[in-house]
């Protein structure tokens, strides 16, 4: 049979059986470490109306998703892809979005919001493939899906409202709605109440809610919960698992006393009260909680070190020094929350440092850098702020730290300026500086940074700052 009429009489066999299942040659994908066989129809992309073709993997649909390669469909579009290989990161961006997704992570970050997936870009036979309506979207792309066609149309820009775009009966959904009931549990005497999202704990007779402590390890979203005693007895050692609320998964196990370690789908503080025989561990959002967070970031960290002085001494190492004097003293006020980006020497990541404080809902944002530059001459402090006009709150934060540390710290003024393109400036969501406290390339800068009482004197100027600021009201404003 040639070719023509192999297609002609493929055509009809679509046509005709276009609302039975109908299976194409099948091929074989590797992805998730197996290998699956795969034989539906082709998918036909167009952008704008024009047909793409893609080469190194066509569109695959898995589920009720469908995956593209990423650079030859979001190239096209006007968009730059850009892979990590060694974070597993796609990074997609245009003059307005940021788009950064993980393979097999559910989260994305979107201009500095987290947003969930429920399909992430995946391998599939060695090529990254990303979720194609997700991505359109977020780019501010109009998607429509044939079924019949098995066609996906992506338009740009959307002039018909969403909400009135005609959707074909066999419609990929644009949101699923999760099933309810959707909760596994093996726990005794624990349930989850998701919409209000709340763990209630039937109350040992032993157990006082004065005997219960946190422990917040908010950068891998989980929190533990110590019980101060054995009552494996009582709740089992088991598990919850839910979809819904905050709450993704309670384990209970026994280590020197009972402890509930939950992981959460977002940044989450809790509230413990005590409602007649029950214990209530209530999850928000930590902006629901406390009404002043600051978040301190100490710059770089782990494999990166930032600048190096001539004699070998690393800008990581005194970000962290005075970021953790700077946590001390916030940690002392029982007024203010704060969160820090590292404790230690590892390197989050700087969309991680983003997302974790837009997660938060922190009303404060301070970036500690020290800088570096080949002219050995140049000296002085210098703050960025992301400057707004509809919000000076950056600006007016920037300008008054700027002050008390040249004034405090006896340092050079080399004021406070606009750094809108700082990545963590720019993709927080909250008032937001990052302070250059001197330059380590400047024999006489490095040697008041590195002085013993330096770190102290420059972390209470900053704190004492923050809460200039907090006083002023000025965080209330927008
Ligand atoms: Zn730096």
């Amino acid at each position: 049979m040639n070719s023509k009429l192999k297609k002609a009489l493929a055509a009809i066999f679509i046509f005709c059986t276009a609302h039975t299942i109908v299976h194409a040659e099948p091929i074989k994908l590797t992805y998730d470490g197996k290998t699956h066989p795969y034989d539906l129809l082709p998918i036909n992309l167009y952008i704008n109306n024009q047909p793409i073709a893609t080469t190194i993997m066509p569109p695959i649909q898995l589920g009720e998703r469908v995956l593209v390669p990423a650079r030859e469909v979001f190239e096209p579009m006007g968009a730059t892809v850009e892979w990590k290989a060694d974070e597993e990161k796609v990074y997609v961006y245009d003059q307005t979005s940021l788009l950064v997704l993980e393979v097999n992570a559910p989260e994305a970050f979107v201009n500095g919001q987290i947003k969930l997936l429920d399909m992430p870009p995946k391998i599939i036979n060695d090529k990254l493939m990303i979720p194609i309506r997700f991505i359109s979207e977020q780019l501010g792309y109009g998607v429509i899906w044939q079924g019949e066609t098995r066609n996906v149309l992506i338009d740009k820009p959307v002039t018909v409202p969403k909400e009135t775009l005609p959707i074909p009966e066999e419609a990929i959904p644009v949101e699923q709605t999760p099933p309810t009931q959707n909760l596994e549990n093996t726990l005794n005497n624990i349930s989850y109440v998701h919409n209000e999202n709340t763990l209630i704990l039937e109350k040992p007779s032993r157990l006082s809610i004065n005997d219960i402590s946190v422990i917040d390890l908010f950068r891998e979203r989980k929190i533990i919960v110590n019980l101060n005693g054995d009552y494996s007895d009582f709740f089992y050692e088991g598990h919850l698992v839910s979809q819904e609320g905050r709450i993704k998964n309670v384990s209970v196990s026994y280590n020197g006393g009972t402890q509930l370690i939950i992981d959460t789908f977002t940044i989450s503080a809790v509230n413990i009260y005590e409602v007649g025989n029950q214990i209530h561990i209530q999850f928000v959002k930590p902006s629901e909680k406390y009404s002043q967070i600051v978040v301190i970031d100490a710059g770089h960290g782990g494999s990166d070190p930032g600048a190096r002085s001539a004699s070998g001494i690393m800008e990581k190492e005194l970000n962290i020094r005075y970021a953790m004097d700077v946590y001390q003293l916030l940690l002392n006020n029982p007024h203010l929350k704060v969160y820090m980006t590292r404790e230690t020497d590892v390197k989050p990541s700087l969309q991680e440092r983003a997302i974790w404080s837009n997660e938060i809902g922190a009303h404060l944002f301070v970036s500690i850098h020290n800088n570096s530059i080949n002219n050995p001459a140049v000296n002085g402090t210098e703050t960025f702020y992301f400057s707004n006009p509809d919000d000076p709150r950056s600006e007016y934060f920037a300008k008054m730290i700027q002050a008390n540390m040249v004034q405090g710290l006896g340092m050079t003024d080399r004021k406070a300026k606009a750094g809108n393109g700082l990545f963590v400036l720019k993709n927080t969501t909250m008032p937001a500086v990052l302070l250059e406290i001197g330059f380590m390339s400047n024999v006489q800068d490095l040697d008041k940074l590195t002085q013993p009482d330096f770190s102290p004197r420059l972390a209470q100027i900053i704190y004492d700052s923050i809460m200039a600021y907090f006083e002023s009201g000025y965080h209330l404003m927008q």
